[in-house]
């Protein structure tokens, strides 16, 4: 879990938080001290935003528990080493299939967990204390790949699905749109999609940066559409896999032609913001966007509660209903190994959706993979 602090404007505005970090992995949400306390000047909790936060207020008091932790203080650092990410790349050079997944209301710090603050570019680069997960594992990446001295060919994918579409954010010209197609060998997969092979931490991090770039320089592909919660919400999942070919040439007496490569690969997804409808005063072309975010999430969280049972009372995982949960069945249920960041916003006002991310996370953690 990560608290992001309050921002400005949540402050200027007298925004309350109502989430703390206890220590030990657990997190407490307190909305009673929201109600009757008769100090003037103390707005009740919600506006337009959540208005159903306020009604049940009262019953809004929770603790939970999970992995780790991260409170609004904790650095990006702190994250990185804290959460697992580090293995979690080791893992990926070993050849398993490693996932992390950044999921939580749009503007509760998805984007800012995984690649660091917004309006970075390759002229403004971020400072380095504040870069993300991403940029923390592809350096960890070369870092071992280095001290290894085993020879690891790096290739990237990037993929975005809006509106239940799947595209390449990678390709150059106007983006089309490609098909996800299922085999017996391969599971889910996308047809035609480009993966650029990479050397460098700048070559990977100029790639992100293409991706995220203003329109102006023609680069941005991934949608995001201004409205009421954050001006910059993503309004698509994006997924970037890095795929980690090993080619143990020193045990290999053969050509190297002829050695077994292992491959492994790193996900890394970026969900849509999981705010609901009303709350975003989305209308229009908008609300079909947010209609398809909140489906493909849905069916996220459907395979999640499926995963959830014990083995036995297990039916059928329904990842057909969404392109997203197609695409990281692998990651869910199989032999994959995943981090599931869930990031909250401390916000009195964002409470009921805090809540909700936080009912998700908890499910999500009983869910077990065989790598
Ligand atoms: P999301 O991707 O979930 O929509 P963002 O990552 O864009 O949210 O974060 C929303 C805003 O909050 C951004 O301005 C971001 O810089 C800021 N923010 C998020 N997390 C943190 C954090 N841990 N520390 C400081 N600022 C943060
Ligand atoms: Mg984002």
């Amino acid at each position: 879990i990560r608290v992001r602090p309050l921002t400005c404007s949540e402050t200027r505005r007298g925004d309350r938080r109502v989430v703390h970090s206890l220590g030990d992995g657990t997190v407490h949400v307190s909305a009673t001290s929201l109600l009757g306390t008769g100090r003037r000047g103390l707005r009740p909790p919600l506006s337009p935003h959540c208005p159903r936060a306020q009604v049940s207020a009262a019953r809004q008091d929770a603790t939970f528990g999970f992995s780790a932790v991260f409170d609004a203080g904790d650095s990006q650092e702190a994250v990185f080493e804290g959460s697992g990410m580090r293995q979690l790349v080791e893992l990926a050079i070993d050849g398993f299939s490693c996932t992390v997944f950044a999921f939580g209301q749009t503007g509760s710090g998805k984007t800012y967990t995984l690649m660091g603050p917004l309006g970075q570019s390759e002229t403004h680069p971020a400072s380095p204390a504040l870069l993300g997960l991403m940029q923390r594992s592809f350096a960890c990446l070369l870092e071992q790949s280095r001290s290894r001295g085993s020879d690891l060919a790096l290739s990237a994918s990037y993929l975005e699905i809006y509106n239940e579409q799947v595209r390449d954010l990678l390709s150059p010209g106007p983006s089309c749109t490609l098909p996800l197609r299922w085999s017996k060998t391969r599971g889910f997969y996308v047809e035609n999609q480009l993966s650029v092979d990479f050397e460098s931490l700048e070559a990977i991090a100029s790639l992100l940066l293409q991706a995220l770039n203003p329109p102006s320089a023609g680069s941005q592909r991934r949608r995001t559409s201004a409205h009421a919660l954050n001006r910059h919400s993503s309004r698509s999942h994006a997924l970037l896999t890095i795929h980690i070919r090993r080619r143990n040439v020193s045990m290999c007496p053969a050509p190297a032609s002829a050695c077994p490569s292992r491959q492994g690969t790193l996900c890394f997804v970026d969900l849509a913001g999981s705010e609901r409808v009303k709350e975003t005063g989305s209308s229009g072309e908008l609300s079909v966007e947010a209609n398809n975010i909140n489906r493909s999430l849905l069916a996220l969280g459907h395979c999640i509660s499926m995963l959830a049972k014990p083995r036995g009372k297990r039916t059928h995982i329904p990842y057909r209903d969404s392109k997203l949960t197609r695409l990281l069945a692998r990651s869910l249920g199989g032999s994959g190994v995943t981090l599931m960041v869930a990031c909250i916003s401390p916000s009195s006002r964002c409470l009921s959706e805090t809540l909700s991310t936080l009912h998700y996370a908890s499910r999500a953690r009983r869910v077990t993979t065989r790598p």
